[in-house]
């Protein structure tokens, strides 16, 4: 994964954005591994997420001050800084460890008088939350620049508020493109160009005149992305703790397998899917730009890790195969001819719940919702326009490839694969990119497993290690 050698001085497009989620930092250990690959990286700019947990701790902090139980929220305040403070005397030289730790408990002092004053007010507003939460990535950053600066590296810890700017949508702020981009041009890119390396906290920004936001859970992805737009990346680089996007749930199939290379579009899809490895659609403002971006494992930086790309991943007839448990199919059998106007209205009374497929024909309209969805309900109120039925407990099981429903021999070979199994439904996913399969959710784990030993069968062996010279 190393850049081709002479990197350091390249405009532009050398830089490479590598962002580390909460389980990649988690205690002194995974630090210090985390340290030594930013070290080994010419041209790094590091994104970091609080320490994993970190982020529900203080938010139940703050809630539970709102609620009077100031005590337990101090408390856990005290938890998480003791949490950070054993971290820096076990990682850092005594010399780094001092400064730093004179530095946490002044930014815990800060938050424990917040705290007080939610307490005081009984409220915990989303400006004040957004303050809060945000100081989990504010001392994980700094605590891992002085990680880096500890393996060797000149690192800069760079704060992310005065880096990214958004609007006052607090809890969930969205970025102001060109106020961010020269802003990074104006902090980040003086230090890459000077040889050191920027540290920033993910998750957390700023309004214009300098008011805490957050980017919303699960934000950190979507800092780096827009890190990497605004300094013109060559590449960001997501570190988890998997190996990145797989063929198959690896606890349903042992046998899945890393993806080598993926669209944009069809990550975005695995995701809804139920692949949980990340949200593509956070890492838009880096694929815009062509911006190639690989998911890694940072307990096996050896694995090559899938590579998400705008277009033009490699062509295969299957990609990876899904499932969703907890579905529910509702079938309304129309009173009369289906129009515009009823189908509507059986809509609107499945707002608020997520639907899947959905497929209309004259006179019944089915669709796939999550079975929180209250059948019964549905039933009552739109008594006058349909009769409405729901069979719960079903799964959806998705076989990812570019048009497969167009591959007739493909889909043979799949329904032959499940023979035995009652397939409820089966109609082509969005964009042609998938068949969607249902079966009753007990059967979900087996329906998986065969089809991927359909098309990924065990005896298929595939390198997923980069190679000692460092292929990319
Ligand atoms: N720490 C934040 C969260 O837990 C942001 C992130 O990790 O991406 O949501
Ligand atoms: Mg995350």
């Amino acid at each position: 994964m190393s850049q081709p050698a002479g990197n350091k001085h390249v405009e532009g497009r050398g830089w490479v954005v590598l962002k580390f989620g909460g389980t990649s930092v988690e205690n002194a250990a995974a630090l210090r591994r985390v340290a030594g690959l930013v070290a080994q990286q010419e041209g790094a700019v590091v994104v970091v997420s609080a320490l994993a947990g970190v982020t529900d701790q203080l938010l139940a902090a703050g809630e539970d001050a709102a609620r009077g139980r100031l005590t337990a929220a101090q408390q856990s305040l005290l938890v998480i800084c003791d949490r950070h403070s054993v971290m820096a005397r076990e990682l850092l030289p005594e010399a780094s460890a001092g400064p730093f730790l004179t530095y946490l408990q002044k930014e815990f002092e800060g938050l424990a008088k917040l705290l007080h004053g939610v307490a005081a007010l009984g409220e915990f507003s989303p400006r004040t939350a957004d303050r809060l939460v945000g100081s989990g990535e504010v001392v994980s950053s700094r605590l891992l620049a002085e990680g880096v600066f500890a393996a060797g590296r000149n690192a800069a810890w760079v704060d992310a508020r005065q880096c990214l700017v958004t609007d006052d949508a607090f809890g969930q702020a969205k970025p102001l493109r060109e106020a961010t981009n020269s802003r990074l041009r104006e902090l980040v890119l003086p230090l890459l160009e000077s040889g050191r390396v920027p540290v920033l906290g993910g998750f957390i920004a700023a309004t214009a005149d300098g008011t805490p936001t957050t980017l919303g859970r699960g934000g950190s992805d979507f800092s780096a992305a827009l890190v990497a737009a605004g300094l013109g990346a060559s590449r960001l680089e997501i570190w988890t703790d998997v190996d990145g996007i797989m063929t198959a749930d690896p606890r349903l199939c042992p046998d899945a397998r890393l993806i080598p290379s993926i669209s944009f579009a069809e990550a975005a899809e695995l995701a809804q899917a139920g692949a949980k490895v990340l949200h593509p659609a956070t890492l838009l403002p880096a694929t815009e730009k062509n911006i190639p971006v690989y998911v890694r494992n940072s307990r096996r930086p050896r694995s090559r890790g899938t590579r998400i790309v705008a277009e033009g991943a490699e062509p295969v007839t299957v990609r990876a195969i899904t499932s969703k448990r907890g579905v529910v199919i509702v079938e309304a059998r129309l009173r009369r001819q289906a129009d515009a106007h009823t189908l509507g209205q059986i809509l609107k009374a499945c707002e608020g719940y997520t639907l899947d497929l959905c497929s209309v024909s004259q006179h019944s309209l089915v669709l796939l919702a999550d079975s929180k969805l209250a059948v019964r309900e549905l039933e009552r109120t739109l008594r006058d326009v349909a009769e409405v039925q729901g069979e719960n407990h079903k799964a959806i099981v998705r076989v990812f490839g570019d048009r497969i429903g167009r591959h007739t021999s493909v889909v043979a070979q799949i329904f032959h694969a499940l023979a035995g199994i009652e397939v409820r439904l089966a109609a082509p996913g969005e964009g042609e990119r998938n068949l969607t399969l249902v079966v009753d959710e007990d059967q979900a784990a087996e329906s998986v497993q065969r089809l991927h030993n359909l098309f990924f069968p065990s005896s298929d062996q595939q390198a997923n290690e980069v190679s000692p010279a460092g292929a990319q």
